[in-house]
């Protein structure tokens, strides 16, 4: 194998001409800034040139402010730091906060890296319920119910984690009232902001978050892996501890993280990213609009109404009983999106599916629309 690696130097991803709806993407896409940050700093150790020992504080390229003043401006919160993504966010954040064998509570619809940042931990997880369909409400007294009955089972609960908004339905709980649940009972809350941060305003002062993390990839224009990780200084003072063995490097983040091109993408995209998060009623009319039309054509929005995200779980009879008889079966909604240049739902799904608005065109828009609308007619003409 070793002498045939030709394949590997001569990689290509199609994004030209093509609109792509699926949720995972529209968020990441890097500005042009950014774009050009990839290449200036794409070498190996590139922003450590000047790094005196921690990369937190390192002040060219401005590090130390972007990661000191502007995101804890930004996240509404005392301390920032920059991770590898949401997920070791909150491996992080629970590693250091909770105890070994005690209980993390998180919502019923919580995003599978939030058990897996548990179980690494050592923790277990109790889920609150989660309303039946069409709606998968998470109801925030949920976390009263789930947090006194672990208790009553002889557990400790050292932290709370709220999805916001769930990566399925885009649902967004009142998260002030979770917050203020897990407060009355003595639990600290982490705010799982992965499709949050960076699309909407968010405060984590103002719903009650003692840590939030964020998704530079999915949510902050970012070329990844990154994320952001941000608490309360009560919280702070133990997530971002100091190792004994080395004094002036952060244990929890085994010294330091970011230390490449990603990092200096999150930041050349930054003022774009704020300025967005000012714009995001328009994204929530622009969803409303894009689902009313969806519905219009049998494909029927799932989730609390009226939706407030861009992220949006449908579910279509119609597109599903078509697989039944078309040619190539449940394939055949891929193809035939495909060949209109529309991407981004996955290959074989009809019956239900994820799709976002996001920072797409009204006109983009149009056209997926229409052209659901007329690959259904071909299909459905007698
Ligand atoms: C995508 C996603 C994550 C994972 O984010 P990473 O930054 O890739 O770790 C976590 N939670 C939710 C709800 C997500 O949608």
């Amino acid at each position: 194998m070793l002498d045939n690696l030709e394949k590997f130097t001569k990689l290509k991803r199609r994004t030209a001409g093509i609109i792509n709806i699926d949720p995972l993407q529209r968020g990441g896409i890097l500005t042009p800034e950014a774009k050009d940050a990839v290449l200036e700093w794409a070498d190996g150790y590139s922003i450590c040139d000047f790094c005196t020992g921690a990369m937190d504080k390192i002040q060219n390229p401005p590090i130390k402010s972007f990661i000191h003043e502007v995101l804890p401006e930004f996240l509404d919160v005392d301390q920032v730091r920059v991770v590898h993504g949401a997920r070791e966010g909150k491996f992080a954040a629970m590693h250091a906060l909770c105890k070994r064998g005690s209980c993390v509570v998180a919502d019923g619809n919580a995003h599978y890296t939030t058990l897996l940042a548990a179980e690494l931990s050592g923790l277990k997880v109790e889920r609150t319920p989660v309303s039946s369909e069409p709606e998968y409400k998470i109801d925030p007294e949920g976390y009263r119910v789930t947090i006194e009955r672990a208790i009553d089972l002889g557990d400790e609960v050292d932290l709370a984690v709220l999805t916001y908004p769930d990566g399925n339905y885009g649902n967004l709980a009142d998260a002030k009232k979770v917050s203020q649940i897990c407060h009355d009972l003595d639990v600290p809350l982490m705010l799982n902001g992965a499709y949050s941060v960076g699309r909407m305003p968010i405060s984590a002062r103002d719903l009650g978050a003692d840590v939030i993390v964020g998704s530079g990839h999915k949510s902050m224009a970012s070329c990844g892996p990154i994320g952001v990780l941000g608490a309360r200084d009560e919280y702070a003072e133990k997530i971002f501890r100091r190792s004994q063995l080395v004094p002036n490097k952060e244990l929890e983040l085994l010294g330091c993280t970011l230390r490449g091109a990603g990092l200096l993408t999150m930041m050349a995209s930054f003022s774009h990213v704020v300025e967005r998060t000012k714009h995001w009623d328009d994204e929530v009319q622009k969803a409303r609009w894009f689902s009313d039309r969806m519905e219009s054509l049998g494909i029927i929005l799932q989730g609390v109404r009226p939706h407030n995200h861009d992220l949006m779980f449908f579910k279509s009879d119609v597109l599903y009983e078509i697989s039944n008889t078309a040619k190539k079966g449940r394939y055949f909604l891929y193809r035939d999106l495909k060949k209109r240049n529309i991407f981004g739902i996955k290959p074989g799904l009809t019956k239900q599916f994820k799709l976002s608005t996001y920072l797409l065109s009204r006109e983009d828009l149009q056209t997926v629309a229409d052209s659901l609308e007329d690959i259904i007619a071909t299909y459905t003409k007698t």
